[in-house]
């Protein structure tokens, strides 16, 4: 069925919803929930922190969770869970051993969020997570939309949590053509996802609603004919689904050129702890901004080190969401591990897998052990 008229609307410009609507869309918001839940008691995805009801379990799979799939965040969870089973496990932890339980898994400040959130939860809360969502917001990298799945899930608190997956699937059923990220439109789409929530099974229902988004409303061109909210859904009657939500156009990623100098002595490698908000605290090859036809003049002149090339340079890429490293690996071979002036630090093979080191650099990496011909001995993959 379709809320509006079809006809008119689709060249209509854009209006925000009136309360009157909502409150017209609202009536609907219990047989809604209940296709949901019906559904979801016969199609829910079988994950390790469902089913449990612990608010920790909670919180560090919603963590993983942002920006990741399900399928690669399985592996993670299990891992951490079993290094970290509980939050004063986590807040007694170092950094850089949370940061190593992360490694690969990428967006690290999710993991120094969490780990600073576990150290609250200890001073103020003697280690137990509250269940009121406005406490939860409190909570160092506790947002509202993680606040709203650790209540609803594991406290049983009826709000929402809303998330890119909700934002698609209401702007879908309600038919809200106007870019989901103008305040006002935002503002009604909370209302209307709160509006939602039953008082009964919310945690199983907000889990409904993320399933849903992932596997059948996905982004793109949903799976209508497999969605048990087609007969309410105003996208599916209007023909316009994919359309859906309308957002404005992303930026393209920025892309930035570094040298890498992959520089071995004997049996170690030349490493920086990073202090850049981008992979702070994971350790990282020297990156110079210069060609790579000048980097070993470079380092000279800098840190007093004498290297030479061992082969030629080779490129190696990595993709983050808003930036793209082009990086050109240079391995270099040198006789003196001379201290290093800054933060860099002369690592022995043997102890880079106890090391938290990003993808971006084990890419660096691998590509520096073909051009060293050292596939075999070195630590490459290994990380
Ligand atoms: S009917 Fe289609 S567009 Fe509407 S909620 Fe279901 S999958 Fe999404």
């Amino acid at each position: 069925m379709c809320y509006n008229n079809l006809n008119c609307r689709k060249s209509l410009p854009a209006l925000s919803l009136s309360m009157e609507r909502i409150s017209l869309l609202m009536e609907k918001a219990s047989e809604i929930a209940a296709s949901l839940l019906s559904w979801y008691d016969r199609c829910a995805r079988s994950m390790p922190w469902r089913g449990i009801n612990n608010p920790y379990y909670t919180w560090v799979s919603e963590a993983m969770l942002q920006q990741t799939r399900v399928e690669t965040v399985l592996f993670y969870y299990d891992r951490f869970i079993a290094r970290f089973p509980a939050i004063s496990d986590l807040a007694a932890a170092d950094e850089s051993d949370v940061l190593k339980m992360w490694e690969g898994l990428g967006y690290y400040s999710r993991a120094r969020n969490l780990h600073r959130g576990a150290r609250q939860v200890m001073e103020e809360y003697e280690g137990i997570l509250p269940r009121n969502p406005d406490l939860l917001r409190k909570i160092h990298g506790i947002g509202p939309y993680t606040a709203g799945a650790i209540a609803s899930i594991a406290y049983q608190v009826p709000v929402p949590a809303v998330d890119g997956n909700v934002i698609r699937v209401l702007s879908r059923l309600y038919g809200i053509r106007e870019s989901v990220q103008q305040p006002s439109v935002r503002k009604n789409l909370d209302l209307l996802a709160a509006g939602l929530v039953p008082l009964d099974r919310p945690g199983d229902y907000n889990q409904a609603v993320m399933d849903l988004g992932a596997t059948v409303c996905v982004s793109g061109t949903p799976d209508c004919g497999r969605c048990p909210l087609s007969s309410f859904c105003d996208a599916f009657a209007c023909g316009d689904a994919s359309d859906l939500p309308v957002l404005p156009k992303s930026k393209p990623p920025k892309t930035e050129y570094w040298t890498v100098p992959v520089i071995r002595c004997r049996e170690s490698l030349l490493l920086r702890l990073r202090k850049e908000t981008l992979l702070q605290g994971l350790w990282c090859f020297p990156m110079l901004s210069c060609q790579a036809e000048e980097a070993t003049t470079y380092l000279e002149k800098k840190t007093g080190l004498v290297c030479h090339p061992s082969g030629s340079a080779a490129p190696a890429r990595h993709v983050f969401t808003h930036r793209i490293w082009e990086m050109t690996v240079l391995p270099l071979l040198t006789e003196d591990q001379l201290p290093m002036p800054g933060e860099e630090r002369w690592i022995p093979y043997r102890e880079l897998s106890s090391l938290a080191f990003p993808t971006a650099m084990n890419k660096a990496l691998l590509v520096a052990a073909q051009l060293f011909g050292v596939e075999k001995s070195f630590p490459a993959g290994k990380l």
